[in-house]
């Protein structure tokens, strides 16, 4: 199954892409991550990206379709999940031809609905672990009593400022997506309130729609 997880900045895509992956054994493709590891490993990509990163700006469309093009090559095109790509209509449309060339079309974009007045409170009490990657909440999904405080990185995008900065970002460039999706792809919108594992049986239910109409 090919899927895009869609939605704004701390709708839940990464922790929702994560238990999918590993229910369903697909590789869970973040370009948030990978660009966060370029910048740890100061690449060129890295080094470029930095700066938009800090600020809560979008990283180039050719520099993160790079990426992804460099990541889909080397895995076979049967199950993947992009968490946080595509978010701009050019990077939509590098998407849909590069999965084309390869005759290996997405299945669905599944769009997680978040009020943005939620936003804010998920994103400015999300911590990750630097060591594995999972993503807690302080309140809704609190990290383990005995995890090291030390491990618990609280992203510097994830500050009031930077947090602004995204969701502008995100009403200006990445939303105008949803109209291309609905145009050219499978999209299903899914409720993304409520308790982690509501909002994970919302997303298989849509997915089995999905799968039972194909
Ligand atoms: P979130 O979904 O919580 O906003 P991500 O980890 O997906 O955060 O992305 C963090 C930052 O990485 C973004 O604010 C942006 O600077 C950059 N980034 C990630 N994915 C993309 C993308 N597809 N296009 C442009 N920039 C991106
Ligand atoms: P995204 O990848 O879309 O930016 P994340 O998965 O990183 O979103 O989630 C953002 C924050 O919201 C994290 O702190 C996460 O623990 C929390 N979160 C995720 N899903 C829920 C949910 N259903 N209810 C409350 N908080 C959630």
């Amino acid at each position: 199954m090919r899927l895009v997880l869609f939605g704004p900045p701390g709708a839940g895509k990464g922790t929702q892409a994560k238990l999918l992956a590993e229910r369903r054994n697909l590789l869970h493709l973040s370009t948030g991550d990978m660009l966060r590891t370029a910048v740890r490993n100061e690449t060129p990509v890295g080094i470029e990206a930095n700066g938009y990163m800090t600020a809560g700006e979008l990283v180039p469309d050719d520099v993160v379709n790079g990426i992804v093009a460099e990541t889909l090559a080397e895995i076979d095109h049967t199950g993947f999940i992009l968490d946080g790509y595509p978010r701009t209509v050019d990077q939509a449309q590098f998407l849909l031809d590069l999965l084309e060339e390869n005759n290996a079309p997405l299945d669905a974009v599944v769009s997680l609905r978040v009020p943005e007045e939620h936003i804010v409170q998920r994103l400015s009490r999300r911590r990750t672990d630097r060591e594995t990657g999972e993503i807690y909440h302080l309140d809704f999904n609190p990290p383990p009593a005995g995890l090291r405080e030390t491990r618990l990185q609280h992203r510097a995008d994830d500050q009031p400022e930077a947090i602004r900065k995204r969701l502008t970002e995100y009403r200006t460039k990445t939303e105008p997506l949803e109209n291309f999706f609905k145009a050219k792809a499978h999209f299903v919108e899914v409720d993304g309130m409520g308790g982690l594992d509501e909002v994970r049986e919302r997303v298989e239910e849509a997915l089995s729609t999905i799968e039972t109409t194909a």
